[in-house]
């Protein structure tokens, strides 16, 4: 068994542990799903009138403790319909989902354990004496299927490590997480904002939040421009023929925001950017002496999310995506992979991460019914990016059931500073999408050549890539990623302000960016709010400054302040800039 299924069996148990523990404590509760998620598990409950807050979580793991010495095993069965509705007639949640498996002809399975019987599908520890090393975290309302239309849950977070030390580490994890959240310093720092009058999952940019995006977007548009792209532009809506095509309407039906014009046809906005790029290409009959064609366009996408999956700037329904496509022959698929790989690996260099890590994400044999396209046409493809990857050196892990509908990809995965993995950026190989719209060169024979086309988002969502370059960082953004690089705080503002605003309109002259405080609070006070901006650079001005004194610059992280030249200063802050250290 994998190591990560036995952690993901161990957690389900532990779900299945609390779901009975809460049903013991509140007889009169109703336990709905509890999967085990991503460094944890959940389960949710129907309460009734019962109110409960985490004052209550440790009322609970004792009742978890305690039931535990009752379970000797999981008992697993299948049973037939009738008996199942029987078993669950108290509980609507799982009479709703045995009415789901009748109609679409699933078995349905019970597990019992001590005197708990649940509805499940299996994927337990060997013994529930394995459940030993668990907390639960925290309680959050949670929509019965993720859909505001239906009640809203109560949803009990914990996790469950096979040993004392992992279960440490991961909490130690947690309340730095904590600290670092992205909605919280996203606020704090004043980089973007929700409405209520907008909509959930839609964020708004600030000023600086804005500028951020920008110089982010901006380098990865210069490595592209380097490499040979061209801009493009498109429309963010569609007539549905062209989802109809490219697969989309089936595939992706559920996530579309569709939109009827006052004509009566059917529009819908674009979740990728894809399709639209392809009736760029198709505009002419291209030689191969004009191949490959490299389109950029950062433009924003959206996905009907459901309201309950929806989170800060992580899960979103409109983000912006800094996409790309190649346009190119298979013989020129290596050339072009290679060139994205090198464009990923200097952008997440200067913005402050390490060694990525590579995945190499296949598609399920045993679910072909999810892709389109033909065995032989996957086959071809994954060889293809198998070999590529050996020829760089790298070593790839290789996962079936990751790859896009449309082909594989590497994907590419980013340890942050608190030790957690994000999957960042991506390079898809797609070798269908051209044979739905049917795109060609003409070859040296003057034949018509089926041509491929590669994905390649640098960032991928430029909002969830935000989410975790702010909570990397903890809001301390490089100097030529910071929105207020330097900090200009006058002693008095009677006395020194005026000077001050002209020192940051010299230092804005050379391209830097400058703020001044010109309230009249103390300075003590100042230097505290420019810390908490998290402002790289902070330079107190008084009599000695004005006075054109070397300056005593303080560094964000450093003690000690610095002595240097307005010169120097400049120079260094500058170099800082240019070399995105
Ligand atoms: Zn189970
Ligand atoms: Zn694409």
């Amino acid at each position: 068994m994998k190591q990560n299924e036995h952690v993901d069996h161990l957690r389900h148990s532990c779900a299945h542990l609390l779901a009975f523990s809460v049903l013991q404590l509140w007889p009169e509760a109703k336990n709905a799903i509890g999967p085990a998620v991503e460094n944890g598990f959940y389960q949710d409950f129907d309460l009734g009138d019962v109110k409960i807050s985490e004052n209550d979580l440790p009322k609970i793991e004792e009742k978890m403790r305690e039931v535990l010495k009752t379970w000797d095993s999981f008992e697993i069965r299948e049973v037939p319909v009738e008996k199942a509705r029987e078993d669950f007639a108290w509980n609507p949640y799982k009479r709703e989902l045995i009415e789901e498996f009748a109609v679409q002809g699933k078995t349905i399975t019970e597990t019992k354990q001590g005197d708990f019987l649940d509805l499940c599908k299996g994927g337990h520890s060997e013994s529930p004496k394995d459940i030993k090393h668990f907390k639960l975290l925290s309680i959050a309302g949670a929509y019965w299927r993720g859909n505001e239309k239906n009640k809203m849950l109560t949803r009990i977070y914990g996790t469950c490590f096979p040993t004392q030390e992992e279960l440490k580490a991961h909490l130690t994890m947690l309340e730095e997480a904590k600290k670092r959240d992205h909605r919280k310093l996203g606020k704090e720092l004043d980089l973007f904002t929700f409405s209520d009058l907008v909509g959930p999952g839609l964020p708004l940019w600030t000023p600086r939040g804005t500028l951020l995006r920008l110089a982010l977007d901006e380098f990865v548009w210069e490595l592209r421009r380097e490499r040979g792209y061209m801009r493009v532009e498109i429309p963010h809506i569609t007539k549905k023929e062209l989802y109809e095509t490219s697969g989309h309407w089936a595939k992706f039906s559920e996530e579309l925001f569709k939109i009827k014009t006052r004509e009566g046809h059917e529009f819908a906005m674009k979740p990728m950017n894809c399709p639209h790029h392809t009736q760029i290409y198709a505009r002419k009959l291209w030689s191969y002496r004009e191949m490959p064609q490299r389109y950029a366009n950062t433009t924003m996408c959206y996905r009907d999310e459901q309201t309950g999956e929806l989170h800060g700037l992580s899960r979103v329904r409109s983000f912006t995506q800094d996409d790309a496509h190649v346009f190119c022959r298979r013989s020129q698929v290596k050339e072009e992979f290679l060139a994205v790989w090198d464009i990923i690996d200097t952008f997440y260099r200067a913005v402050g991460f390490g060694e990525l890590s590579v995945r190499l994400s296949l598609h399920d044999p045993d679910h072909f019914e999810k892709y389109l396209g033909t065995p032989e046409i996957w086959q071809e493809a994954e060889d293809q990016l198998r070999k590529l990857a050996q020829e760089r050196g790298v070593v790839c892990k290789e996962e079936k059931g990751e790859a896009a509908f449309y082909g594989p990809k590497i994907d590419f995965m980013a340890v942050d500073s608190i030790g957690r993995r994000w999957q960042v950026a991506t390079i898809q190989l797609d070798i269908n999408l051209p044979e739905r719209f049917d795109l060609v060169c003409v070859d040296e024979q003057g034949k018509h050549e089926r041509i491929v086309m590669i994905h390649a988002a640098i960032m991928g969502s430029i909002e969830r890539f935000f989410s975790i370059l702010i909570e990397h960082h903890a809001g301390a953004f490089p100097v030529w990623l910071s929105p207020v690089q330097i900090g200009i705080l006058p002693v008095s503002v009677e006395k020194h302000l005026q000077n001050a605003v002209e020192f940051a309109e010299k230092l804005r002259s050379v391209g830097v960016r400058v703020e001044v405080d010109e309230t009249a609070e103390t300075v003590g006070n100042k230097i505290r709010k420019a810390a908490t901006q998290k402002i790289p650079y902070i330079i107190v001005f008084g009599d000695k400054e004005m006075a054109g004194e070397p300056l005593m610059v303080r560094i964000r992280g450093k003690e000690e302040q610095a002595k240097m030249s307005r010169e120097e200063f400049v120079d260094q802050v500058l170099r800082e800039i240019q070399e995105k250290k």
